[in-house]
């Protein structure tokens, strides 16, 4: 690999404005453009701090985004708003359920009048900056190669590999090796002399498997729906409805039974745009908004943030709350990282020089031993801050 420079622009400390540089040569490529979920949203503070690293916005060749979730794509508006004219890449999955994320951001921080603004001012700009490019496809800008590949997160997640001189950088973005129903299986590349693998760290010393079963879930559910509860799924991340629906109806015909499930209109659009609406229309499945539910039933879908549990602090739980009369909560999730084991068998494969990892704290990489120098996107940017960076 040429002259390679990795800079973590974000991410640090919590799940949230994922953001890195990857200078290869003369190319200059910025990885997801995120917005944290504890800030007030559009912080300016990502944006001058891309803007600083690069000597303005202009120097970017290109933004690759991994997948449609607010913590991978939520400051790119904000980008385009500041000037950035270049090209952004991600699957056209992707591209297409920006606007959900967009939505879910605007809903979520009411009275947010400004970011509605922003984005009927600002998003025709970034939709024709955006474009799509398919598993196997390849991308050449100024002599390196960049290919996606299909991370299993969630519908349309790519996970990237950045190639120069027979060297290359594997960035994995949020990534799972789950054999989820909407998102496919995660197809780990097979590459020469990996330099460095970025790697989603959510799971990094979760070493057991402690997901409810579907069965287990569904046993819960008919027990409250013979005491006449409803059952809410508030998924908080996109395509976790999608996820939680397929299950059910696996389970509901493997049962051989049928209960009145309900989506809001959103969860349909989003199944028709990861290409599951046959499915989903083969479902019993109904639309209808949460505050439509008056009988015993179960609702799935992305609800706003006062019906979410707040004790679920980790964002990828999957909540069931039998009632609000009842003080019983159930807590089950469904895998959507990569958990300890998981890394490890992508380390032994991929052999990286050095591992960083994303959405990770510096503690909990302290008892993992992969085979691998592994550090979190903290220290990274310690280093880079005090400047003294080894690349
Ligand atoms: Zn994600």
């Amino acid at each position: 690999m040429g002259e390679f420079c990795f800079t973590p622009l974000g991410g640090a400390n919590s799940i949230g404005e994922s953001c890195y540089l990857f200078e290869v040569d003369n190319a200059r490529i910025l990885v997801d453009a995120g917005l944290g979920f504890q800030e007030r949203p559009f912080p300016n503070n990502l944006v001058s701090r891309i803007d600083k690293a690069l000597n303005g916005l202009a120097n970017i060749d290109l933004v690759l985004i991994t997948h449609a979730h607010r913590d991978h794509l939520g400051s790119l508006l904000k980008l385009i708003a500041n000037g950035y004219k270049g090209y952004i890449y991600s699957s056209e999955v992707t591209r297409k359920l920006a606007k959900y994320v967009f939505d879910d951001i605007i809903t979520d921080t009411l009275p947010n009048s400004q970011i509605a603004d922003l984005y009927t001012h600002y998003a025709s700009y970034m939709y024709q900056q955006w474009y799509s490019f398919e598993l196997g496809d390849s991308l050449d800008i100024k002599g390196i190669t960049i290919w996606p590949f299909n991370a299993g997160h969630i519908g349309g997640s790519y996970g990237y590999v950045i190639e120069d001189d027979g060297s290359s950088v594997v960035i994995t973005g949020d990534a799972s090796l789950y054999p989820n129903l909407s998102s496919g299986t995660m197809s780990f590349p097979n590459v020469e002399n990996c330099e460095l693998l970025i790697c989603d760290g959510t799971g990094v010393n979760k070493k057991e498997v402690n997901f409810q079963s579907d069965e287990a879930v569904v046993d819960a559910v008919e027990i409250a729906l013979n005491r006449g509860e409803k059952v809410i799924f508030p998924c908080v991340a996109l395509g976790k409805d999608i996820e939680t629906l397929l299950r059910l109806e696996r389970e509901m015909v493997r049962r051989k039974k049928s209960f009145d499930i309900f989506a809001a209109q959103s969860t349909f659009e989003v199944a028709s745009i990861i290409g599951l609406e046959r499915n989903l229309a083969k479902m019993r499945c109904k639309v209808a908004e949460l505050k439509e539910i008056t009988s015993p039933g179960i609702f799935v879908g992305r609800v706003p943030k006062q019906f979410r549990v707040p004790k679920s602090s980790y964002y990828d739980y999957l909540d069931i709350l039998p009632s609000k009369k009842s003080p019983k909560l159930h807590y089950f999730s469904i895998g959507t990282h990569l958990n300890s084991e998981q890394i490890e068998l992508l380390i032994d494969f991929a052999k990286p020089k050095k591992t960083v990892f994303v959405h990770t704290l510096e503690r909990e990489l302290k008892n993992t031993k992969f085979r691998s120098p592994s550090f979190s996107i903290a220290q990274e940017l310690r280093r880079y801050e005090r400047g003294d960076y080894s690349w």
